[in-house]
């Protein structure tokens, strides 16, 4: 494997339209060299034809691709040297592991032996070392898609490009499978750009994450920055659970601070540049806490009724109807203080950095 950094990938200004429609729509993304960067959005928003587009298989409108300080829109598909991985692994049945994986290397007329050693290189990679001569229908589907990877890496690609790897597989393989392929990444040190429609397992195997919604990039950052800072309602909304209030902004005598008023008055961190006026802020489920009497001392703090509470193993869920509207709170199930029944009167607290003031998205 090469020792080099590797480069690293520059969309600018990418759009495609079929008809009428811009399905991708100039979109501007660098994507580090070596990391492992995530296209999340949900189905529809553009995220294949963008990583086709950056794959060569889809011609942009306008904008252009490179690698480095190569311009890389002129090039087509199979001179880029990126490896793919798709959804339908689609391994060929009637070969072994080892063809498998080592066809693209008769493609590209290696001899025998070097194709053979380097398909046992690859397998090892992927922890299937010793597979060689089994048939794709003597796997499983996770070692199946793991052949895939396998078979993408064998030449060496320059980035590697996975639209919806893990979708086909159940939930307990799928997770095995994003910790295994982000070790694969790390280990080998090469660029992944990765489609999924899934929150979790972009937030969990991604350096760096791009929302894409409408063709456009809603967000694109750190997986724990997008998590707290959301910068708009969809974002808050589609990574996670959040509640929202819509209401107004004042000037607070607290440094630092707003006041807001939505049925109730509390105080937020103020965003940057600081707001007045109305706003919207979103408070995820997990960051109130609830009690029975009233709380002393937080500045956010809501009488409530608990309309509703559901019991998920590691937490519970409840819905609490407060003068700010209905909101839900998630509890860790191990320190609940007590168990919210419906009709029970309750308190809702929450620290002023608890809530993101958001930008105002909805359709
Ligand atoms: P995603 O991968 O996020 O689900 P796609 O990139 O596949 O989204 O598609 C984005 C939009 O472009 C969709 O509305 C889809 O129907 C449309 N689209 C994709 N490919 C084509 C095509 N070849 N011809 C016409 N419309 C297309
Ligand atoms: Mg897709």
């Amino acid at each position: 494997m090469s020792e080099r950094q590797p480069e690293a990938l520059l969309l600018d200004g990418v759009s495609k339209a079929y008809g009428k429609t811009w399905v991708v729509d100039r979109v501007s993304l660098t994507i580090p060299g070596g990391s492992f960067f995530s296209l999340l959005g949900p189905s529809g928003s553009g995220k294949t034809t963008l990583l086709m587009m950056i794959a060569g298989f889809v011609t942009p409108d306008g904008g252009s691709v490179r690698l480095g300080g190569r311009d890389l829109t002129p090039v087509p598909a199979e001179k880029r040297n990126f490896g793919m991985v798709f959804q339908g692994y689609a391994l060929f049945p009637n070969m072994t592991v080892g063809e498998n994986v080592a066809f693209s290397l008769r493609v590209r007329g290696l001899g025998r032996a070097e194709r053979d050693a380097r398909a046992r290189a690859a397998l090892d990679t992927v922890h299937l070392g010793g597979f060689e001569d089994r048939f794709p229908k003597q796997l499983s589907g996770g070692q199946q898609q793991r052949v895939a990877l396998a078979r993408a890496l064998v030449f060496e690609p320059a980035v590697l490009l996975l639209d919806e790897p893990l979708s086909a597989l159940d939930k307990k393989l799928r997770e095995g499978l994003q910790a295994e392929l982000r070790e694969v990444q790390r280990r080998i040190g090469k660029t992944f750009v990765c489609v999924t429609h899934d929150q979790d397992e972009a937030l969990s195997m991604s350096d760096r994450i791009a929302i894409v919604r409408g063709g456009r990039i809603a967000q694109e950052g750190e997986p724990d920055d997008l998590f707290e800072n959301p910068a708009s309602h969809f974002v808050a909304d589609f990574l996670g659970e959040s509640n929202f209030l819509a209401g107004d902004l004042t000037p607070a005598a607290e440094p630092g601070l707003l006041r807001w008023h939505a049925g109730a008055t509390g105080l937020v961190q103020a965003g940057q540049p600081s707001q007045a006026g109305p706003a919207l802020m979103a408070l995820r489920p997990s960051k109130i806490a609830i009690a029975s009497g009233e709380p002393c001392g937080m500045p956010n703090r809501l009488p409530g009724i608990v309309t509703g509470s559901s019991y998920r193993g590691t937490a519970i869920h409840c819905r609490v109807d407060t003068p700010a509207g209905p909101m839900s709170v998630s509890l860790p199930s191990w320190r609940a203080p007590f168990n919210p029944e419906p009709d029970q009167r309750v308190w809702l607290s929450w620290a002023p950095d608890a809530a993101v003031i958001v930008t105002d998205d909805r359709a």
